[in-house]
């Protein structure tokens, strides 16, 4: 490309999106460098999706032994030791950062392995103090754990980022916030045998998730042990021994070997220097893009959860691939941000597609509900009180599926498929005409024929 610039493009953070990003851009003959203030592979590999669905997994064994009875098994006393997990998980994260950094290097982009700021329009600063200049720079710094500041002992607490690496499980855990993270964190360690309070603000959790998903999965969870405490704010945290003395606002107090905040993420654009080039950041700090995500000056542009849209790693990714498609491969490609699957790795884990019932009501004129609530085949053996639900939201005009919302073991699984559907513009009477497979439980799926009718 230019021959006036060091590179075609720098890619400011190795992430899901900054990866892919460099990686096609270079595929497509762009003369590429990368830079990575901690680990290539970014939040997904090295604090995020990977390991938290090997701790989930970890997690998950308790009851599996428990359900094993039902089954005709009996077994000695089994234990479980933490640091043998996390040592293990660790290996498998090396082996990912080692594969993602030998990827980038095999297309042909440079790796620098330290911070990157923005100076201009075309130059970034590195921290060793070298200046390197690009005709196009791309942001893909990602987010970093919100904690609110000001809360007294607001510095003992813990984010997802040091879960993973806890030398030791605490008796008891104390986790505020009541999204993705909260609910997900709040299975792995209740699985693991610590005594879990979820402390949450509102009224349910999962906030923008469909209502009866969010009845379903606190009542399986509250089943389970978990303490969920809605309505509730962290007032003071005080330093009590090895652990915590965590206070609300309404005076209650109690002890927490441990305090988690999964209190949401910010975009990380402090420091990074975007008011030099003219990047307009929106108060949430997050990069303003258009559908190209082309930032407001016309050479830079930002992926991934700089820019807050939907924070999922296939999102970052698909924005990234979009973005070096449309500067590098001669083709203008906009990510669809509709209809988007997303599983919740709670236990039992959620997967969802579509609209909700609020919101499918509050823009359509008629809406058909379809839901089923049961008990999974596999627990009529294990005895486990627990049971899936299923939900369906029809269109009731044109009969199109407008959402699909799941809770319980694989949801997030047939998500993925029902996501395909939903893009097709399946219909409930497409569902109704497809044979079920049997004996499943997303049979329930294509089985289920009478409209919910709220009780009187
Ligand atoms: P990141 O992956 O965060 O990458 C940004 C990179 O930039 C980082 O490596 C960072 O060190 C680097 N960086 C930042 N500033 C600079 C700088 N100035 N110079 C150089 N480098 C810099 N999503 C899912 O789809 N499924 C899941 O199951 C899931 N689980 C999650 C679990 C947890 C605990 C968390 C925290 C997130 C999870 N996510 C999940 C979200 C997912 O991880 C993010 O959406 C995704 O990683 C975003 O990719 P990104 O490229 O935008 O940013
Ligand atoms: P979320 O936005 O999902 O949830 C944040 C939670 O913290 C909400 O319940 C929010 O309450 C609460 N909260 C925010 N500020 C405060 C405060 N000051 N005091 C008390 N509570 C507060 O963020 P997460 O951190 O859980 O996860 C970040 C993102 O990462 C997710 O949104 C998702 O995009 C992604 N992710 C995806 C996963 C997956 O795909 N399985 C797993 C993990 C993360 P309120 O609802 O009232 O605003």
């Amino acid at each position: 490309m230019s021959n006036s610039f060091n590179y075609d493009l720098f890619v400011i953070g190795a992430g899901s999106g900054g990866v892919r990003a460099a990686r096609t851009a270079a595929k497509h003959g762009a003369k590429v460098a990368v830079a990575e203030e901690y680990r290539v592979g970014g939040t997904c590999v090295i604090r995020g999706c990977v390991p938290k669905k090997l701790l989930v997994y970890a997690s998950k064994f308790a009851e599996e032994f428990e359900d094993a009875i039902g089954f005709g098994w009996t077994s000695e006393k089994v234990s479980f030791d933490w640091p043998t997990l996390i040592e293990n998980k660790d290996r498998e994260i090396d082996r990912l950062n080692k594969a993602y950094i030998r990827n980038l290097e095999g297309a042909g982009a440079e790796l620098v392995l330290e911070r990157a700021e923005v100076l201009d329009r075309n130059t970034v600063q590195l921290a060793s103090g070298k200046t390197v200049t690009a005709k196009y720079i791309l942001i893909a710094t990602g987010a970093t754990p919100f904690v609110p500041r000001h809360l007294p002992g607001h510095e003992l607490a813990i984010t997802s980022n040091e879960a993973f690496q806890l030398d030791k499980l605490p008796r008891r855990i104390c986790i505020v916030g009541g999204g993705y993270i909260a609910v997900e964190f709040a299975g792995i360690f209740h699985g693991l045998g610590v005594e879990t309070i979820l402390i949450y603000r509102g009224e349910k959790i999962l906030r923008g998730f469909d209502e009866d998903l969010r009845d379903h999965l606190a009542a399986e969870m509250q089943k389970k042990g978990i303490e969920i405490r809605t309505g509730a704010h962290v007032s003071r945290i005080d330093k009590s021994g090895e652990g915590v003395r965590v206070t609300l606002e309404d005076g209650a107090a109690f002890g927490a070997g441990q305090i988690m905040f999964a209190t949401g993420r910010i975009p990380n654009v402090a420091g990074l220097g975007l008011e030099n080039a003219g990047v307009h950041v929106t108060p949430h700090y997050a990069v303003e893009v258009d559908e190209y995500s082309r930032t407001t000056a016309d050479n830079i542009y930002a992926v991934g959860d700089v820019t807050n849209r939907v924070n999922l790693t296939p999102v970052a990714i698909r924005e990234g691939h979009a973005f070096a498609d449309t500067v590098f491969g001669g083709k203008d490609t906009k990510v669809d941000h509709k209809l988007i699957p997303t599983a919740v790795f709670s236990q039992p884990e959620i997967g969802t597609v579509g609209l909700t019932e609020a919101e499918a009501r509050a823009t359509l004129g008629k809406i058909d509900i379809y839901k089923s609530s049961f008990r999974p085949m596999k627990h009529t053996l294990s005895g486990r009180d627990e049971r899936m639900m299923m939900k369906l939201v029809v269109d009731g005009e044109t009969d199109r599926v407008l959402g699909c919302h799941i809770c319980g073991p694989d949801a997030g699984e047939m998500a993925q498929l029902l996501g395909i559907s939903l893009r097709l513009g399946a219909r409930k009477s497409d569902f109704d005409a497809t044979m079920a497979v049997h004996p499943t439980a997303s049979e329930e799926l294509v089985t289920m024929r009478d409209k919910w009718v709220a009780k009187a």
